[in-house]
């Protein structure tokens, strides 16, 4: 029994959209809400490029986009393409043939907005270069970006500019009987983008692509992602989500599963359950967790991790967690097991000993779940 059945205050109800598929990730319907990233290298840079779409799928990025400005980098696609451990998304700005390009290179998505290809000749090439390639398209209205007559008519960008923008790109595709698509409303501003998102979701079935555009820094962007698409998230509205930050794409990553993580509605790695430490703390706490953050970054398998630094909330901790540590005086602490007290263990090689046993219990539960996967 999941832990959604006896506690159904922590359901989320997830909107229903139409499914489609990114390569041979399913993004809408009840697919699990995927993450992507982007790249920052140069995408004619074959060898960097491909090293940080490695580097991002390690993190568990689903899908990673790649900017496609130029030919070199349509050129550089078809080697990318071939190593990419994910399905990549063809980043295009205006140049209709760069999408075509890229279609044909294999790239599993266009991002583009078909409003801004040009004539609808044009329009229908990139439709075909997508339906005879496989490739999906994402539709990205972008609030700094919207259409003059929409500016023109609005007074500004506002949600329901976005939105009439965005139900514009969708009409094209309709009327070239094209639906394997999923679309983005994004603004900077968590207000804008949270309303046009809302209004978005009534107004379509398509699969939605969330995020808040240029969100800023690790912090600052991280706290603005997590209010803006967690709020989202929470409403049931994402089917899959980018987190734009001023930093490095794995770090874009690690934060877009941590929102997911924190509503529940994915599961990857140790979710660590830690005290913010008081002078009460029987060990190092923030050290201790810095480390243990490090060292259980390679562990995929979902499970739950308590670093508590005294018996106030520890043993409260540990009943709900995989592996439990909780401080004690005299330079050790007690472990618990599946929420039960287990043994103790000093401080000074705590952290080896708590990988020890992450690494095994990981290795049951993923055990556990070939057998049921199996019995299936
Ligand atoms: S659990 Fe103990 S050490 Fe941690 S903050 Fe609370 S009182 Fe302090």
């Amino acid at each position: 029994m999941s832990l959604n059945e006896i506690r159904p205050w922590r359901n989320i109800y997830r909107r229903k959209s139409r499914q489609i598929h990114v390569g041979n990730v399913p993004v809408g319907g009840d697919a699990p809400i995927s993450v992507q990233t982007m790249t920052n290298t140069l995408t004619h840079d074959v060898k960097a490029t491909i090293a940080q779409i490695q580097a991002c799928a390690d993190a568990g990025a689903d899908i990673v986009r790649v900017s496609c400005p130029d030919e070199a980098a349509t050129n550089a696609m078809h080697e990318i393409v071939r190593e990419s451990p994910v399905p990549l998304v063809a980043d295009i700005h205006f140049h209709y043939k760069r999408a075509i390009e890229a279609a044909e290179a294999g790239a599993a998505c266009l991002r583009i907005n078909p409003g801004n290809i040009g004539s609808p000749e044009r329009v229908r090439e990139v439709i075909k270069a997508a339906r005879d390639h496989n490739c999906s398209i994402r539709i990205g209205v972008n609030g700094g970006s919207l259409e003059k007559h929409l500016l023109d008519k609005y007074g500004e960008p506002c949600p329901d500019a976005m939105i009439e923008s965005g139900m514009d790109h969708i009409r094209i595709l309709q009327d070239n009987d094209f639906h394997e698509f999923k679309i983005s409303v994004k603004a900077s501003d968590v207000f804008m983008s949270a309303a046009a998102y809302q209004g978005l979701a009534e107004a379509t079935d398509a699969p939605i692509h969330i995020g808040i555009t240029e969100a800023g820094g690790l912090t600052s962007g991280t706290i603005k992602s997590a209010i803006g698409l967690g709020n989202l998230l929470w409403m049931g509205i994402g089917d899959t989500m980018r987190v734009s930050l001023s930093a490095d794409p794995v770090e874009e990553v690690k934060v877009g599963f941590e929102i997911l993580k924190s509503l529940g509605l994915r599961h990857r790695g140790v979710n660590i359950i830690s005290c913010p430490s008081c002078a009460r703390q029987g060990f190092n706490v923030i050290d201790t967790v810095a480390e243990l953050e490090k060292r259980l970054e390679h562990i995929k398998t979902p499970m739950s991790l308590s670093i508590i630094g005294c018996v106030v909330n520890g043993p409260g901790e540990a009943l709900m967690t995989d592996v439990g540590f909780t401080g004690g005086g005299a330079g050790s602490g007690m472990v618990y097991m599946a929420g039960k007290q287990d043994h103790k263990t000093d401080n000074a090689g705590m952290v080896d000993h708590i990988v020890d046993l992450v690494e095994q219990r990981a290795a049951v539960l993923d055990a556990q779940n070939a057998q049921d996967t199996a019995a299936e």
